[in-house]
This record gives structure tokens, sequence and C-alpha cells, in this order.
């Protein structure tokens, strides 16, 4: 057979990078269908960015945003509304560690934007007087939602990426990709089978304080995996000798401080959701800080593997997730 199919070995893999969902996705497929895998994928990006985001005529977020306290449904994308029911379930697990409806404190906040500022007290007050994941409703039979109180507006960003991930899996399954890599601004990634060398995907987890990107605080081996890596180090300004980050803990109404730098969550392909699930964790678990934050993963299936790192760089593994862990470097390879 080898000597009839030239390049019998490896077939080269088929690559496509965008700027779509606010970040530079890879999409890399092999396989006979690995084009039209890969420009389907691309497809299905764009169409879920039109959906999910903050503006634009097709976005759920407007309408809801514009219907909140007027007691009116809002019929959503069937895409939109199970993200929010799965934010829901985490939402009450987390108790309000995860929420979505953290949109106003988000907008106050403007972390990543030019606008980023420290609000005041009574700035933040006000906002999160327009947050609570229990004053979002959702309605199973027609998929609908609505919010409970005006200036209520949801934000997908801790969530969405996750869902694109398990999207562009479908795609790929559909079209019978065994190796690939679904990268969204690798942050949030998903791995299948084998790299172009035949190797397991190494993913390198960032050192959170390090300058240099490519600094690693350890790599990962993954096939069939979702891989997600959360922290303060990606959006952030200083001011007072206090970092400003952009995962905001709907509790405080602030950017969580606590002991963590950063999160790292692999949730197993056989999990369904598994994308999204270790996109809204990492979140969540950083909310939470290294005690709680473990404590959280280690009450989650044993498909949901992950770990916090803090700021004396100790990791904080659940589920083995130490054992995981390849070419440590320093600081933390002593830990
Ligand atoms: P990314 O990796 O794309 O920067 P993350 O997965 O780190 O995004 O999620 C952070 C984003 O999630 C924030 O930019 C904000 O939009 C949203 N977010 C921040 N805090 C929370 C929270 N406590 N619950 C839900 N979503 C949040």
């Amino acid at each position: 057979v080898c000597v009839v199919f030239a390049g019998c070995g490896r077939q080269e893999p088929v690559r496509q990078t965008v700027l779509v969902m606010d970040t530079v996705a890879t999409l890399t497929a092999t396989g006979p269908e690995a084009e039209a895998a890969v420009s389907e994928g691309v497809a299905r990006l764009r169409e879920l960015e039109a959906m999910a985001s903050p503006a634009g005529a097709d976005s759920d977020l407007v309408k809801l945003a514009a219907a909140a306290g007027n007691g009116q449904w809002v019929k959503l994308h069937p895409e939109v509304y199970h993200m929010l029911a799965v934010s829901q379930q985490y939402s009450e697990r987390s108790g309000g560690a995860w929420d979505v409806t953290a949109g106003p404190l988000v907008e106050l906040w403007g972390i990543g934007t030019e606008r980023a500022r420290v609000p005041s007290a009574a700035e933040i007050a006000a906002a999160r007087a327009k947050v609570g994941w229990q004053k979002l409703e959702l309605l199973p039979q027609t998929q609908s939602a609505r919010l409970m109180e005006a200036g209520m507006c949801l934000d997908l960003g801790g969530i969405a990426k996750g869902y694109a991930l398990d999207e562009v899996r479908r795609i790929y399954a559909q079209h019978g990709i065994k190796d690939g890599l679904i990268n969204l601004g690798a942050s949030s990634l998903y791995a299948l089978g084998r790299n172009d060398k035949g190797q397991p995907w190494r993913i390198g987890i960032r050192d959170p304080r390090a300058e240099d990107k490519d600094t690693r605080l350890a790599v990962v081996p993954l096939g069939d995996a979702a891989l997600s890596t959360s922290g303060d180090y990606e959006r952030y300004f200083e001011q007072d000798g206090v970092r400003y980050h952009h995962i905001i803990d709907p509790r405080t109404g602030a950017p969580a401080q606590n002991a963590a730098m950063s999160a790292t969550i692999v949730v197993a392909g056989s999990c369904a959701d598994a994308g999204m699930l270790s996109d809204l964790l990492t979140t969540t678990v950083f909310v939470l800080g290294p005690v709680q934050g473990q404590a959280f993963l280690e009450g989650l299936p044993a498909e949901v593997q992950g770990m916090l790192c803090d700021k004396q760089y100790k990791l904080w593994p659940a589920h083995g997730f130490e054992a995981c862990l390849q070419d440590r470097q320093l600081p933390g390879a002593d830990q």
C-alpha cells in the first residue's frame, strides 16, 4: 500500500489562520476531507461571532439587553441558549464566581480597552446592582431568555470561544478528521489525534510573568481534549501596585484579587461540551482562587483535569494533572 500511495507516512495538513472572535484562530486538519473541514470550521466561527457578539444586528445579546427589565422573553439561537443553560449550572455550582450577567462590570472596568480605569465605589455598586445570574431567566420550551432588570447585559467572553471549539470539533468529526488542532488564540484550543510529525500534540502553558511569551511553565501532551488557560497577564493594567485584569469577581465587582496568576483546564473529548467547559472553568477557578478553585475541580468528573498557578509559582493541580506536565521550567520546576 505504501508503494501505491506516495507519502503514505503522513499527509500534509491543511492550515488556515483567520482573525475572528477577537482573536487569531488557526485551524489545522489532516485527512482527505481536511480542506472542507477547515473552511466549514472557519465559516462556523464567523456565524458564532455574529450570534454572540455584544454588537450587531443578529446578536442575541443586543436583543436581550434591549429587552432587559421589560418582562418580554427573547427567542435565542439554539447555540446561545445552550451556552446560557450550561453557564447557569456553573453559576449555581460556583456560588456566582462564574456569571455571564457580569456584562455591566466588564463594561465599567473596560479592561483591555483604551478607557480602562479604576471606577469609584459608587460606580461599582451601581453596576453590581445590574449583575446576578439569578436575574437571568431561561425558558427551555421556547429556548428563550429574559433579563429581569433594566440595564442588565450578558458577556459571553469567557465561554463563546469554548463553544466554538466544540462546534468546529463537530464539523471535523463529520469530515472524519482524526488529526488536527483547533486553536483559538492559544488560550483555548482543541487537539485531536497527532500532530504533523505523527507525535502527540504538545501544548505549552505560558509562564504568567515572563516577558517572553514562549517561556513555559510546562508542556502538556494532548490528544482528543480541550485545553484552556486564563490568567491575570492577558489583559490588564497596573495602578498603585495593583494589577487590574479582565477576570472579574462578580461578588466584589472588581478584578479577582487572590493568590492565583493563571488557571489551566483540560477536558477530555469524551465529555460533552469539552471546549465550553474548559473555557468557562478557567475563569471560574481563577475567581475562586487556588484553595477553593482546586477543591471545585476535584468535585467535578475526572475527565476534567487542571491546575492553578499562584503568585509564588506553586501549582494547585486537580485529578492528577501534575503527572501530565512535562518539561517543567524554572521558576516552577522545583515545586
Ligand atoms: P480570553 O482567554 O479570551 O481572554 P477568558 O476565557 O480568560 O477569555 O475569559 C475572560 C472573559 O470572560 C472576560 O474578558 C469577560 O468577558 C468574561 N468574564 C470575566 N469575568 C467573568 C466571570 N466572573 N464570569 C463570567 N465571565 C466573565
